[in-house]
């Protein structure tokens, strides 16, 4: 029995296998998309306490899920490796890392970005505007597989911050560690005295996600490919319900010729092979200057000819685990079979690896790739590194920018106009510069792509926003007794409009003095009209 094999829409259970040895971890429950309304609800009706708690209350709860995922840090990791078959480093700093930063950072940022914000009243002096957050109610969260942990609890955060309850529809492909994961929510929660139905993973298929897009949740935040984002913004069509989709990337990873190198060759290594290059934002295409192609190469391949590949929880000790799914390990080999066919040259890897034991592919690199390859253009998600040669840098933002993409890049260069001209230029959520990744964990900075990667932002006060209804309220500032009579309309009305505006926004001061005076005369008119 493979991992997949048993994997099908109607499935009342989902059967979990360990993709580094193929071992079957278990069986989990299926939530049958009609049960998703039910669950829903119970949200819905734990919200109604929640919304009107207190910011330092929901400190606590986060606080709460902090120390829980600290104590028990090095089990969660266990549970990470044996569901995603990434190594126990990637786990703790991939997943444990970035959650805490992020409990810690909506912790300590979270109230600011949530405090009514006093704005201009524009034309209205008498009055005070403000925008207000309010929380939305039921957020629908909808996570992919390839950081089991941090896919949930990541858009939960700011999501709980912000007043709201949360059901959270976690991928078939890493449900085995869904109970355990409820647990740290559960145990916060009771810890704090709220509601365990503020929080709940739901387990399922495609049908149980589209079923709680459908389900009358007030937004949905989808994280997952283009192609299944396609159909989540049809099912949301129908309700009008708001949607954020976080989806793939095809990410450009630039080298200029007066970047350091060894920094570049450690930063490439980091943003292909992490989580055996199975991350949204991994460096897909290295697009490397001419004049420093050869050295970069050279030192990538001795690089990757080193890396150690195996079980992750195995004897000794390993840099690259297994795939997550047989059908991630299927993509990656079809892309890489479909870019040699074509031409490309293989010079590590290229192959499935580790056969017998588990879904592996070993770590590659791929150059000469011809233009039609597919590789260039579709996702890979796999331990591929791809390297292009540019002459110069309009070629290299060119190439950057040529796919249907727009998550992130990365650019290596010393010099900091050049920095700045390029993370101008390449369409992209995001640039880190001398960097791989660092973009996702500065807090502050917003998350998410542009074009085929997705809309909408994750992390920043952006975020956080994001979960709230963002309510305009104009207040009395002065207490203005007399009414703004329109009703009925008199004979001079529509003159007084036109002259008020034209005193308001004519340009030079002939044409202001000329509507003044108009403004005037109709105003004396409309009074004497009235007497
Ligand atoms: P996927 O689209 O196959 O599945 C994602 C989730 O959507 C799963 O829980 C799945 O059950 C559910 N789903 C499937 N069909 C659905 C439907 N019709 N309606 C609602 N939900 C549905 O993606 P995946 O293979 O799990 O994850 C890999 C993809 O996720 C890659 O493209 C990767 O780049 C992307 N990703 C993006 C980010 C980001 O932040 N931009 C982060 C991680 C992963």
């Amino acid at each position: 029995m493979t991992a997949e094999s048993k994997r099908t829409d109607s499935s009342l259970v989902i059967e979990c296998f360990e993709p580094a040895t193929r071992r079957k971890l278990g069986e989990v429950a299926v939530t049958r998309p009609e049960e998703v309304k039910q669950v829903v609800l119970k949200a819905r009706r734990a919200q109604q306490q929640f919304r009107s708690t207190s910011f330092a209350e929901r400190r606590e709860l986060l606080g709460a899920i902090l120390d829980h995922v600290l104590e028990h840090a090095d089990e969660l990791c266990d549970f990470i490796v044996r569901d995603a078959g990434k190594t126990r480093e990637n786990a703790m700093l991939g997943e444990i890392w970035p959650v805490c930063e992020k409990l810690r950072h909506t912790m300590q940022s979270g109230e600011e970005a949530l405090l009514p914000e006093t704005v201009s009243s524009g034309m209205f002096p008498h009055k005070r505007a403000e925008i207000r957050y309010i929380p939305l109610g039921v957020i629908g969260i909808i996570a992919p597989w390839n950081y089991p942990l941090q896919n949930l609890l990541g858009p939960a955060i700011p999501a709980l911050f912000a007043g709201n309850a949360v059901v959270i529809k976690a991928s078939e492909a890493v449900a085995w560690s869904t109970e355990r994961f409820q647990q740290i929510f559960d145990a916060a929660l009771d810890k704090v005295g709220l509601p365990r139905a503020l929080v709940q993973i739901i387990n399922g298929y495609g049908a149980t996600g589209a079923a709680l897009v459908s389900s009358g949740v007030d937004k949905v935040i989808f994280t997952g490919s283009m192609a299944n984002g396609r159909k989540v913004i049809e099912e949301s069509a129908k309700s009008l319900t708001p949607v954020i989709l976080e989806l793939g990337g095809k990410d450009a990873f630039i080298v200029c010729d007066d970047a350091n190198l060894e920094q570049a060759a450690h930063a490439a290594m980091a943003g292909v092979f992490i989580a055996a290059g199975q991350n949204c934002l991994a460096a897909e295409r290295f697009i490397v200057f001419d004049s420093v192609y050869d050295a970069f190469v050279g030192r990538v391949k001795v690089l990757t000819e080193a890396l150690r590949q195996g079980d992750p929880r195995g004897e000794s000790r390993v840099d690259i685990g297994a795939m997550a799914t047989p059908a991630q390990l299927r993509v990656v080999a079809d892309l890489v079979d479909d870019a040699v066919r074509r031409g490309a040259r293989v010079l590590v890897g290229g192959q499935r690896a580790l056969v017998e034991q588990g879904d592996y592919f070993a770590p590659t690199i791929l150059v000469d790739v011809p233009k039609d390859a597919r590789i260039l253009s579709e996702e890979t998600f796999g331990p591929v590194m791809v390297i292009l040669r540019v002459k110069d840098e309009e070629e290299a933002i060119a190439l950057a920018n040529g796919t249907e993409y727009g998550l992130s890049a990365t650019v290596m260069t010393t010099d900091a106009k050049r920095a700045e001209r390029f993370a101008e230029r390449i369409d992209s959520g995001g640039t880190s510069v001398n960097d791989f990744g660092f973009t996702y964990m500065a807090m502050d900075l917003p998350f998410g792509g542009v074009r085929g990667s997705g809309f909408g932002r994750l992390n920043g006060r952006e975020g956080i926003r994001a979960c709230c209804n963002q309510k305009a309220v104009l207040f009395d500032r002065l207490p203005v007794g007399a009414p703004s009579k329109l009703y009925p309309i008199g004979p001079f009305d529509y003159d007084l409009a036109r002259e008020t505006i034209r005193s308001l926004y004519g340009r030079g001061a002939v044409k202001k003095a000329s509507a003044v005076t108009q403004l005037a005369k109709t105003a004396w008119a409309t009074i004497r009209g009235n007497t």
